[in-house]
């Protein structure tokens, strides 16, 4: 059964970019040299921001990004050191390439989750997204994982170049011996906030028509399945993150913001100095937050209107819940 997963007010979930560079160059991509820069974060400044997120008295969630953080040479050692601060769990998104040899550097124990992203359920659809051979790589990295033991994950963004693939995903996370998947939405963030075939959001119809239909049967593999909220209704109660919830979306050139759909403005709320967390100058996100308007989020109101939709009355026919509110569909066998 889908149930909604409210924000956690007891743990810290920690997005650290520890690079910003990336061998692919896929057409969604929602890294913003201009805004995040180039830089590739030395160890001893990973291991010291780890520090500052965390606590003795609050869990710690800690995801490893890039870019592509497995082109981080001391990927391993990031790892090992999250682990030594006693975080309660940790995750690499990798595109697959599973660069400078990082499965033989790291152990099942070290790391909770691989998450490996795929946009298509054939190479045709994932390498006009991706790039070319990315869906071989991709693939070829899972297999690898999972032959060594690591607990894996895979992300897959949906848009309108590939929805009709989605509900192929199924046998195929069966093969591949999956452990949890995450559908994504397209985010107007980095590339895909232009105006080209990138911006291919799909509709609400569309949303509501295919997501959870699919989403219950991969679950009915065994295999748990999260997926954003997106849309409320009347009666649903809106909250934003930003406001009951502790994200941090770190980024090399020492911005920290609370909200991901922010991350294109240079609005983020802290930042750290010094090897510390400081507020910045308003105005910024956090002013947004308190924001309480109809539509639900408020950053969604200012970047993609286009899914909004009102009524005769002028109101809102639904609200648009924070990007960061999922749905999750614990797996089932029967
Ligand atoms: S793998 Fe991730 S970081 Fe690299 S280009 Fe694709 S979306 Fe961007
Ligand atoms: S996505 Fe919207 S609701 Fe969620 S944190 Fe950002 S501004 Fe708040």
């Amino acid at each position: 059964m889908k149930k909604t997963v409210s924000f956690s007010k007891n743990a810290i979930n920690v997005f650290f970019h520890i690079l910003t560079s990336c061998n692919l160059k896929c057409r969604h991509c929602y890294i913003n040299i201009e805004q995040h820069g180039k830089d590739k974060l030395p160890i001893s400044t990973i291991n010291a921001w780890l520090g500052i997120f965390t606590k003795k008295s609050i869990k710690t969630n800690v995801i490893f990004l890039g870019g592509e953080p497995t082109m981080h040479p001391d990927l391993s050692l990031a790892i090992k050191k999250a682990g030594d601060l006693g975080c309660d769990s940790i995750t690499v998104d990798t595109n697959g390439y599973l660069f400078n040899d990082i499965l033989s550097k790291v152990k099942p124990k070290d790391v909770d989750y691989f998450s490996f992203s795929l946009d298509g359920a054939t190479p045709k659809t994932n390498d006009w997204i991706r790039g070319k051979g990315s869906y071989d790589a991709c693939i070829a990295g899972i297999r690898e994982a999972v032959s060594r033991g690591f607990a894996t994950s895979l992300i897959y963004t949906v848009s309108r170049a590939n929805l009709h693939e989605l509900s192929m995903m199924v046998p195929l996370i069966k093969d591949l011996g999956i452990h949890r998947f995450f559908i994504q939405v397209i985010g107007l963030r980095g590339k895909s906030a232009g105006d080209g075939p990138e911006k291919s959001q799909v509709l609400h119809s569309q949303w509501l028509g295919a997501i959870p239909d699919i989403a219950q049967k991969v679950a009915e593999l065994g295999v748990t399945v999260t997926y954003p909220k997106v849309f409320l209704d009347s009666k649903e109660e809106f909250e934003c993150a930003g406001l009951v919830a502790k994200n941090y979306f770190i980024f090399p050139n020492g911005r920290v913001y609370r909200c991901p759909l922010c991350e294109d403005f240079p609005i983020h709320s802290l930042e750290i100095k010094n090897s510390k967390l400081v507020n910045t100058k308003r105005i910024n996100e956090s002013d947004l937050f308190k924001l309480n308007i109809p539509e639900g989020c408020v950053m969604n109101k200012l970047i993609q209107p286009e899914n909004l939709s009102y009524n005769k009355d002028g109101m809102p026919e639904y609200k648009i819940a924070c990007c960061l509110l999922k749905e999750e569909i614990k797996g089932t066998t029967h």
